[in-house]
């Protein structure tokens, strides 16, 4: 790596996981290390696997009349959701898989997996859902922030024993229509006959998002996508499923009380806007 110029500013290494040691690698395509790099991986015969994602300045992320708030990495999370004991109304929910779900609890966290919170001023679950410290949410809450409500979050053990967590979720209270068709890098491999779910994204495309001006007339400063994505797990119990998850797209606004908090683990997109 470092023959290539490659040192600890643009390298993490994981594990060893199974006698490997997986290598993450972050380089701008116009970085001229790139080339030296993948020509060293052919050179030695390792393989590697690419994902692409947009990075934008905060002059754009100013100009954007909203922003998709990407979480980075899920698994930097802490465990959370419907198996630790968090409750949802399934009323109007898809009976097949269960998107629609409205959360009707406090969020509750895995009590044994608190390390994962610590140090942070904001935190992703598993499954996408956002937790902020009191101060942040005290922050977004006094910016009067539109389309905002808060969750307690709870620590759960074994043992029914729990206790509530100095964090709130951030609760979208307003949901967007449908994206436009012109939005690109969405995968949909297996659709549910709902439609509103099994969404994804592709490792080497990234998404790109578009909404209808006219689509965007109600958005609020927190809004939740329509679209549902990420793996799904139900089969009419909800205690012990997967459920899927929509995105949070954000004003300038709510970004900059991320930024000015030094928040890190969340990837900030602008969305396009198209007439039709
Ligand atoms: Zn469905």
């Amino acid at each position: 790596m470092r023959s290539v110029g490659c040192g600890p500013d643009v390298v993490e290494m994981f594990g060893p996981v199974l006698k490997r040691l997986p290598i993450w690698v972050t380089l701008d395509d116009s970085d001229e290390r790139l080339p030296r790099l993948l020509g060293l991986l052919k050179q030695h015969g390792v393989k590697w696997s690419e994902f692409r994602r947009d990075r934008y300045t905060d002059d754009e992320l100013e100009a954007a009349r909203l922003i998709f708030m990407d979480v980075h990495d899920a698994m930097d999370g802490i465990f959370a959701g419907p198996r630790v004991g968090t409750r949802y109304d399934m009323s109007e929910a898809c009976s097949s898989c269960g998107s629609g779900a409205r959360q009707t609890s406090a969020m509750f966290v895995d009590g044994e997996r608190l390390q994962s919170l610590e140090g942070k001023r904001a935190a992703p679950t598993w499954y996408h859902d956002i937790l902020v410290d009191e101060k942040l949410a005290g922050a977004l809450a006094d910016s009067g922030a539109t389309g905002l409500s808060f969750r307690g979050v709870f620590a759960a053990f074994e043992k029914r024993a729990q206790f509530q967590l100095p964090w709130q979720q951030l609760y979208a209270t307003h949901t967007l229509p449908r994206m436009s068709p012109r939005s690109t890098g969405i995968d949909l491999p297996q659709p549910c006959p709902c439609g509103r779910s099994c969404f994804g994204t592709f490792w080497e495309i990234p998404p790109r998002l578009a909404y209808r001006a006219s689509d965007l007339a109600d958005a609020c400063d927190v809004n939740v996508t329509w679209e549902w994505f990420g793996y799904v797990k139900f089969n009419g119990d909800v205690s012990d499923s997967v459920l899927a998850y929509p995105w949070f797209l954000v004003t300038p606004k709510v970004w900059r009380i991320f930024r000015d908090a030094g928040v890190t683990g969340f990837d900030w997109m602008p969305i396009r806007v198209v007439e039709e």
